[in-house]
């Protein structure tokens, strides 16, 4: 297993871990002083922000910071054949700021059953169905779909994708030869708690793009946004880890805290150096 107390090179900085209270130049510009190896960014930030998308690329690039995902994709499930297309064009333009900006795959959140639908087996066709209408141009220019499974608690709202057993059943549905474009991120926060964790870990093997640590608070007070810090919670980060690298995952480790009444309410600065310092002994 590699030693990650002096390989921040291995590190990598959701900036929704910062609560998105700074413009990403100023972002990049902390990762890069504190000599963190890689960024991933969300949508808002770079589609949205007052730089361009070329803009952002190379600063990211001037940084020497590795793109290591591109935050999240829309919806592809809905009522209707407009909204669920809505929902597949606003990913296809995505997937085109992600492969601008270097990213090597987009994260997928898949959306579940909608207003008014029990359908939940029909959101995941849905999901799906809209996977692969992207595939081919993920493929196109690079940059892979990779599928994040949510944890069970938010199949009602947010995804009808909960296992990476599951998820490892989608690539291979929709890419049974392994030619690739499509993967999957596997996220502490929504994995740690499966019985089959080791297993589905190992049966994925190069299906795994990314891997998301922070930690599960108990109790914990939020079901997205009162993730905890590395070290703070209960989950057993080394030996997932440890199953990550078995399987052949040799890219970097992606620090993920969504925490409203905490993380976020602290200067980033300050937040990067409790993560750089928990990263290097308890990731
Ligand atoms: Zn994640």
């Amino acid at each position: 297993m590699r030693d990650l107390s002096n390989r921040l090179d291995l590190m990598s900085v959701n900036t929704a871990t910062f609560g998105h209270q700074w413009p990403i130049a100023k972002t990049i510009e902390l990762l890069a002083t504190n000599k963190v190896g890689g960024i991933a960014p969300w949508r808002r930030e770079v589609e949205d922000g007052d730089d361009s998308v070329a803009a952002v690329a190379r600063q990211i690039r001037d940084a020497g910071l590795t793109v290591t995902g591109y935050c999240r994709s829309a919806y592809s499930t809905g009522p209707t054949k407009r909204e669920r297309q809505a929902g597949i064009d606003d990913n296809r333009a995505a997937i085109d700021a992600a492969a601008e900006i270097g990213a090597p795959c987009f994260i997928m959140v898949m959306g579940s059953v909608y207003d008014g639908s029990r359908d939940l087996d029909g959101a995941r066709e849905q999901s799906i169905e809209g996977l692969a209408r992207l595939l081919d141009h993920g493929r196109a220019v690079g940059v892979a779909l990779a599928l994040e499974p949510l944890h069970p608690m938010t199949a009602g709202d947010r995804s009808c994708l909960n296992t990476l057993a599951q998820a490892i059943d989608w690539c291979d549905r929709l890419d049974p030869d392994r030619a690739g474009g499509i993967g999957i991120a596997a996220d502490v926060y929504h994995i740690w708690w499966d019985p089959a964790l080791h297993a589905s870990i190992a049966t994925a093997g190069d299906r795994l793009l990314g891997y998301h640590v922070c930690d599960w608070l108990v109790p914990t007070t939020d079901l997205v946004l009162d993730r905890g810090m590395m070290g703070d919670g209960v989950v057993d980060l080394k030996s997932i880890r440890a199953s990550m690298e078995s399987a052949g995952y040799d890219g970097l480790c992606e620090v993920e805290i969504f925490s409203a009444q905490n993380w976020w309410k602290r200067d980033p600065a300050d937040t990067l150096k409790v993560a750089i310092e928990r990263f290097k002994s308890v990731v």
